[in-house]
Formats: structure tokens, C-alpha cells, sequence
């Protein structure tokens, strides 16, 4: 079964009038969700993302053992939190910004919603408007 895009979008919220869209991961959770602003100009696209991106609050300076008593796992686990948010705020001193990443889960039908507001945004600049109510009845009324 071929899947095709929807109106509404699964998974796609739009905001406002303008181009930007809540994708909402497929997890649940509201803090994976990412917010885009597509922008079409001339023969590019511009996305702007918004998203929250965490430490690599898995990195292990101090390595948690399985023999650690359970007051020293914490105390290791305390060490490696504040070490990896220090690691962060020292990279962003010295270089001027830090490397994250964030992902977000998608659904088939999700991914090709997501597709489909990237391909209208691309299409949308090259369209001419299409008259409105108004402009057909004032040229009714000039050809009558
Ligand atoms: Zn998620």
C-alpha cells in the first residue's frame, strides 16, 4: 500500500499562516519535538529547525561498575553529569559553539507528511497566485 500525504498532516502540526510546523516525534515525548520554518526563495529552500539538544549524558568519565556500591555509583553518576555539562560550557568558551545532536521518530506516513510540506514550500515560489473572488467578478462585470 502506497502511502500518500495527508491534509491534515499526521504527526504535522502548522503554525500560524506562515511556513512553520511543529513535527512531533513518534515517542510521545513533547521535548523530541522539532519546530521548522520553511522558507522558499528563487531555487533553494531554506528550513530552519528548532530543537532541544541534550549533553552526551551517556558519556562515562568516571565509569559506573556493576561491583560499585550503590552510594558510589551515584556519586559517579553525579561526577559524570557535571562533568559532561562542563565539558559543554568550556567548548562553547573556547571554540564558540558545541557539538550535539538531537533526532526525532518518524512513521512512515509521518515522514511522507514531513516530505510533502517541504515539496509544497519548493512549489509554492514558482506558482503564480490564483486571482481572487474579487478580481473574477470585477472582470465579469467589465466583460458584461
Ligand atoms: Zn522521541
Amino acid at each position: 500500500m502506497d502511502v500518500v500525504p495527508q491534509e491534515p498532516a499526521e504527526g504535522i502540526m502548522k503554525l500560524g499562516s506562515h511556513g512553520m510546523y511543529r513535527v512531533a516525534c513518534d515517542c510521545g515525548c513533547a521535548g523530541h519535538d522539532i519546530v521548522i520554518d520553511v522558507e522558499p526563495d528563487e531555487d533553494m529552500v531554506t528550513v530552519e529547525i528548532w530543537a532541544t539538544v541534550k549533553s552526551e549524558w551517556w558519556r562515562e568519565k568516571f565509569y559506573v561498575g556493576g561491583d560499585d556500591s550503590e552510594s558510589l555509583r551515584y556519586i559517579k553518576r553525579c561526577a559524570n553529569s557535571v562533568y559532561n555539562r562542563l565539558s559543554l560550557a568550556y567548548y562553547a568558551l573556547v571554540k564558540g559553539y558545541v557539538e550535539t545532536e538531537t533526532s526525532i521518530i518518524l512513521r512512515e506516513q509521518q515522514a511522507v507528511n514531513f516530505a510533502e510540506v517541504l515539496l509544497k514550500a519548493s512549489r509554492a515560489h514558482h506558482e503564480t497566485p490564483e486571482p481572487s473572488t474579487d478580481d473574477r467578478q470585477s472582470s465579469e462585470n467589465t466583460a458584461a
